[in-house]
C-alpha cells in the first residue's frame, strides 16, 4: 500500500515511517510512502503558507495555492484523497475496511484553523475525524489513519494477533500477563498457569465481557443484543 502525506512539518512523519514495525514494512516493500513539504510550493520568498480568514475571526488558514500545487505534484486528482479533520466522519472499523481497498491514499495534514475550503471542494474525497477532540495539527491524525491501515496488510502482523484484538466480535481484549509469575506480591491468575486450553479460553472470554461492560457500556449493550437478544449473556 502506498501513502502520500502532505505536510508543513515532515519531521514527525519521516520519524514514524523510520521506526519499529513500520520501518520493517517499508524495508520489505509492503508499504511505500512519500512525504511532501507544502512549503516547497509557496509562491513568495518568505515561503508563506497561511493567511488571515476572510470574514475575520481567530487564527490563520492554510492557503489554497501552495496546497493545491503540492496536491497536483503528486497527482492527487486521480487518487483517493483524505483530509483528516474534526469536522469529518468518524474513523471506525468499517471505514478502515473501506479505505484498505485503495492501493494508494493521499493525506493532507492540516494546520492553524484548517485549510481553504476550495481545496476541500476540488481535491478531497473523504474528510475523516479520528475522535471528538481537537488536535493542534493533522500530522498525528494522518498517522493514526496510516497506522490503523498498514497493520492489516499481509506480512506486517500475524493473523492470530489481529484476530484476538479489541473490537473483534464487538468486545474489548482480555488482560495479559508475562514473567515473572509474582510481581510486587501480585500473582498471575491461576487458570493461566493450568495449561488447560479450554478453561483459559473460557476465562479470557469472560474477562472480555466484564471489561467491556465496565469500560464501554455502549459496546457491551450492542454485543449483548446481538449475541443474546433475550438479554442473557
Ligand atoms: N478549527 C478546526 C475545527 O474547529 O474543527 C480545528 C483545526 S486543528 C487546530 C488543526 C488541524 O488538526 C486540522 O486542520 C486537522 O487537520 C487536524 N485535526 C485536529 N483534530 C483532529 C481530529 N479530531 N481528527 C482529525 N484531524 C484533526
Amino acid at each position: 500500500m502506498r501513502f502520500t502525506l502532505l505536510t508543513l512539518f515532515p519531521e514527525p512523519i519521516d520519524a514514524y515511517f523510520a521506526s519499529s514495525i513500520m520501518a520493517r514494512a517499508v524495508q520489505k516493500g509492503l508499504v511505500q510512502y512519500r512525504c511532501v513539504n507544502i512549503r516547497d510550493f509557496a509562491l513568495d520568498t518568505h515561503r508563506t503558507c497561511d493567511d488571515a480568514p476572510y470574514g475575520g475571526g481567530a487564527g490563520m488558514v492554510l492557503k489554497a495555492e501552495p496546497l493545491a500545487a503540492a496536491l497536483d505534484s503528486v497527482g492527487a486528482a486521480g487518487l483517493h484523497t483524505i483530509y483528516p479533520t474534526p469536522a469529518g466522519r468518524s474513523l471506525t472499523t468499517a471505514l478502515v475496511e473501506q479505505l484498505g481497498a485503495h492501493e494508494e491514499l493521499v493525506l493532507i495534514c492540516g494546520r492553524y484553523e484548517g485549510i481553504d475550503q476550495r481545496v476541500i471542494d476540488l481535491y478531497v474525497d473523504d474528510e475523516i475525524s479520528i475522535g471528538d477532540y481537537v488536535l493542534s495539527s493533522g500530522e498525528l491524525a494522518a498517522l493514526v489513519i496510516v497506522d490503523v491501515l498498514y497493520r492489516h496488510l499481509d506480512g506486517v502482523i500475524t493473523r492470530e494477533s489481529l484476530q484476538e484484538e479489541s473490537f473483534q466480535d464487538g468486545l474489548l481484549e482480555y488482560p495479559h500477563y508475562t514473567r515473572p509469575e509474582v510481581f510486587r506480591s501480585r500473582g498471575v491468575p491461576e487458570v493461566l498457569l493450568s495449561g488447560h486450553h479450554e478453561r483459559i479460553r473460557e476465562w479470557r472470554t469472560q474477562q472480555r465481557i466484564d471489561k467491556t461492560r465496565r469500560a464501554r457500556p455502549d459496546l457491551y449493550e450492542a454485543w449483548l443484543s446481538r449475541s443474546a437478544p433475550d438479554g442473557k449473556e
